[in-house]
């Protein structure tokens, strides 16, 4: 067989597979939604601190890029326009000002250029809107104002506004930490590790008692106010951060468990082509997302908010 008509075949049996791979992600899959209250005790009725402090919740946009919903939603047939948005969240409690993740710092495309061209084509395809340098120069704070930075994991698109906070230390659950070093350090050409630099990091374990129906957690304060919540499968160590304040709702943080709402109350995963390229377990981020739908139907006056959701964020701004 001549080489142009083996190329002919292999074009063809590529097109066949990303047009089967494309459809595929428009049939919707069922998830077997077990009874969670009986498994791991009623979610609505948590035991909450007497008094609890004020606290500013701040969403910095830094970046981000549109997609069609088909692509954010597997099941959903509509190309409706959703904003995948790079955050930071601007946390100030009594004891500290601190960051949950990072968003993008002023020079993050210096530490893009030399990766593969597919990577800065698709996952690494966004447009900076406002470096994290400049929101807290907005808001007249410098880096040694920030206390620390806790990182709800450690992909690249979450340490990525680390180079605008010099000196500042961060914070990472030890899972995640134990579990980067052996895999994801060394992905995109160690692109994590250069972000991350020679700051001052310390891992916290959730190994505090069972909370609202998640298995375990840790109260960041000792206060009630802030509980990390181990919400795995995207990464080992991803880690959710939910809010108990005395001047407004509380609020769920979910790191990259979910992109958007749909996630968790379908639930459905991403399309499976980005699902199974961005998602380290499947089945136990299979499994953090049905615990997700189960605390959104105990819980429907509290918004979770995934950082990469444009939409919820823009939605709590304007509250606030
Ligand atoms: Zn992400």
């Amino acid at each position: 067989m001549k080489a142009r008509t083996l190329m002919m075949l292999g074009g063809l049996a590529l097109g066949a597979w990303g047009l089967s791979m494309a459809l595929e992600g428009l049939r919707p899959e069922h998830f077997d939604l077990t009874d969670w209250h009986n498994e791991q005790g009623d979610p609505s009725t948590a035991t909450h601190p007497a008094s609890l402090p004020e606290i500013d919740i701040s969403f910095l946009r830094c970046g981000s890029i549109t997609l069609p919903e088909l692509v954010a939603v597997r099941g959903s047939l509509s190309l409706a326009p959703r904003v995948i948005v790079h955050s930071s969240v601007l946390i100030r409690h009594p004891q500290a000002t601190f960051l949950y993740d990072t968003g993008l710092s002023s020079n993050i495309h210096d530490y893009l250029t030399h990766r593969s061209l597919f990577f800065r084509k698709t996952l690494a395809n966004f447009t900076l809107e406002q470096p994290l340098s400049e929101h807290l120069r907005q808001r007249a704070l410098k880096p040694e104002d920030i206390a620390f930075a806790l990182l709800s994991h450690l992909h690249w698109d979450h340490v990525s506004g680390v180079p605008d906070l010099p000196g500042v230390p961060l914070r990472v659950n030890r899972v995640e930490y134990e579990a980067a070093r052996y895999t994801l350090f060394a992905q995109h050409g160690g692109l994590t590790r250069q972000l991350l630099g020679n700051h001052p990091l310390t891992c916290f374990d959730c190994t505090g008692p069972t909370y609202e129906g998640f298995r375990s957690s840790y109260d960041l304060f000792g206060d009630g106010s802030i509980i990390l919540l181990p919400l795995p499968g995207h990464t080992a160590g991803n880690t959710g951060m939910l809010i108990n304040r005395a001047n407004g709702s509380r609020v769920f943080l979910l790191g990259d468990a979910v992109w958007v709402a749909e996630n968790y109350l379908t639930p459905a995963t991403m399309h499976p082509f980005i699902w199974s390229r961005v998602t380290s377990d499947d089945a136990t981020a299979r499994q953090t997302l049905i615990d997700l739908h189960n605390f959104a139907l105990a819980h429907p006056e509290i918004p979770m908010i995934a950082m990469h959701d444009g939409h919820l964020q823009e939605a709590f701004s304007k509250q606030v």
